[in-house]
């Protein structure tokens, strides 16, 4: 039997991903489902609305991370962003502290 080597690929990525577990689904400081489907219709409305710039790419990716289920974590250290940082800014993909890193870096 052939396995599909783009199958394959994809299995091993979601594997190695790093799972966050799922014992506190009703933390207090996580965005409630409701919240959630707001910030994905204001990402979905600046991908719709705003095709090819920047902001409708980080919206895209935003809208991909919530697909998969990694929306609201750094993508950077895997650190939960608050929701409070995610509902002023629906596409954010770092926690404060690597984006503070991040600004420095681009000062630099
Ligand atoms: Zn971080």
């Amino acid at each position: 039997m052939v396995i599909n080597p783009l199958l394959n690929l994809l299995a091993s990525l979601s594997c190695s991903r790093k799972k966050k577990n799922k014992k506190d689904v009703n933390m207090s400081d996580n965005l409630s489902a409701q919240q959630l489907l707001r910030i994905r219709s204001k990402l979905e409305a600046v991908v719709n609305e705003q095709p090819g710039t920047r902001q409708a790419q980080s919206a895209d990716a935003a809208l991909q991370r919530m697909r998969s289920g990694e929306y609201g974590y750094c993508i950077e250290c895997g650190e939960e962003i608050s929701a409070a940082r995610l509902a002023a800014k629906p596409d954010v993909a770092l926690c404060v502290d690597c984006q503070a890193l991040k600004d420095e870096e681009e000062d630099a």
